[in-house]
């Protein structure tokens, strides 16, 4: 199964990931993770995210497309993978189909949480870029850039949208029979 999920931030993509690597044995793979991996190892790529992390802006495609290719050669995500956080904007998703060719994507889950709940559960976990400002700016980052992606993978057909505005367990539920019931 190659899946992504496509969100918002604080929309419950890593949380529903963890539930998801479980149930399927495919590795979870969250850019978002993989850069803080990076700047906390202080690596070249690292230095160049981390003031452009802080700011809730995207770190440059060349970058980030590069490190994410890297990472889908590896052998566990041969049998497929959870991507969270990538593609975030159209130049990426073109860049992973192209890799994917005729193994692309399967299933696109777009999980739907409203603004002001978004807001209260980042500004509530304390991340570096958890600062009321750079909030703000990640929201406006993901409208512009992001959103567009619901459009692309509407098209393709594999475009599944999942209310995450319940609990826990029913947004799993909700993803899994959307996932199941479309083969
Ligand atoms: P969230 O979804 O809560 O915003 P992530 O962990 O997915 O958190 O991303 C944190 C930050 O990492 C983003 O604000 C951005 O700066 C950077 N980042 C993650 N994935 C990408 C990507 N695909 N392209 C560009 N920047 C990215």
């Amino acid at each position: 199964m190659r899946m992504m999920l496509l969100g918002p931030p604080g929309s419950g993509k890593g949380t529903q990931a963890e539930y998801l690597i479980d149930r399927y044995r495919i590795p979870h793979v969250a850019t978002g993770d993989m850069l803080r991996a990076a700047v906390r190892e202080g690596t070249e790529l690292g230095n160049r995210a981390k003031a452009i992390m802080d700011r809730g802006e995207l770190v440059p495609d060349d970058l980030v497309i590069g490190m994410l290719m890297q990472r889908l050669a590896n052998e566990d995500a041969e049998e497929g993978f959870i991507l969270d956080g990538f593609p975030r904007n159209t130049a990426q998703a073109r860049a992973l189909d192209a890799q994917l060719e005729d193994r692309g994507l399967g299933h696109v889950v777009a999980l739907e949480v409203p603004e002001r709940e978004l807001t209260k559960r980042m500004l509530g976990r304390g991340r570096s870029d958890d600062t009321e400002e750079t909030v703000r700016n990640r929201l406006t980052v993901y409208h512009d850039m992001t959103v567009p992606l619901f459009e692309y993978y509407e098209k393709a057909g594999i475009l599944r949208r999942i209310d995450g505005f319940q609990s826990i367990e029913d947004v799993a539920a909700s993803i899994v029979s959307a996932l199941e019931s479309t083969g």
